[in-house]
């Protein structure tokens, strides 16, 4: 009886060590477009000053693929490394074998009042809606069609997901009070087959904002707090493995 206890005893102690010596677990990578709005002819907005909006948000691309090497987990992959014009499906074509897409712009508005950071997720796939689609659907054995909508499912729960934890994690720059994502119709969006979302980081007519954004500091700290977003979804029990 003492031998078996102490043969238990060994094992136990072993399968201690075991654990003890286990790596601790690594966040899974996360393979993300990081889509630098506008480019080339098509400039976006700008400050009164000139800054332009496509400049601006290759910038700040290219500075989150950097600062996200640095930190690990992450596979960056940008839709344009230059100022260039190019068709929409070039973009497209960046989110094959991608995870999460996420676009980089800056605001305006004519008052310049306007303030912070939005984050916008593609309207049309709420999951009522994906519902709604499959409960008036005649053929039930329709697998295909029913497999089309657990992916549109999974698409704009993840969509909304990421946009949540985006919209808190670049409140905190602005120390603003916390506001949800938005809703919005976002054309070519909706052809993604990723979750998606469309960060407008800050207004470029707002000169707190636009001071803000041009603070190489500040951006830095705007740049982590997407990277802490980023992980934070990834991590998140919420979504749909
Ligand atoms: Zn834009």
């Amino acid at each position: 009886m003492r031998s078996i206890m102490g043969s238990l005893f060994l094992v136990l102690l072993s399968l201690s060590c075991a654990w003890a010596q286990a790596p601790p677990l690594s966040p899974p990578l996360l393979k993300v477009v990081i889509d630098p709005g506008h480019g080339g002819k098509d400039k976006g907005v700008s400050s009164a000053q000139g800054t332009m909006e496509k400049d601006l948000a290759l910038a700040l691309a290219r500075e989150l693929r950097e600062e996200a090497r640095a930190m690990g987990g992450f596979q960056v992959r940008l839709t344009r490394e230059e100022d260039e014009t190019f068709p929409w499906i070039r973009r497209k074509d960046a989110s094959h074998g991608a995870d999460i897409w996420v676009s980089i712009h800056f605001n305006s508005d004519f008052v310049g009042k306007a303030r912070g950071p939005r984050v916008f997720f593609p309207s049309g796939w709420t999951l009522e809606g994906v519902k709604g689609a499959k409960s008036s659907r005649s053929n039930a054995s329709d697998v295909r069609a029913i497999l089309e909508d657990m992916v549109a499912t999974k698409k704009a729960n993840e969509s909304l997901l990421l946009a949540e934890h985006l919209q808190r994690v670049l409140e905190s720059v602005w120390s603003m009070g916390s506001r949800p994502s938005t809703e919005a119709q976002l054309m070519g969006l909706m052809d993604l087959e990723i979750p998606s979302v469309l960060v407008e980081v800050g207004f470029l007519s707002n000169p707190s904002d636009l001071k803000l954004v041009q603070d190489s500091a500040k951006r830095k700290a705007i740049v982590k707090a997407i990277l802490r977003g980023l992980r934070a979804f990834s991590l998140d029990p919420r979504r749909q493995q």
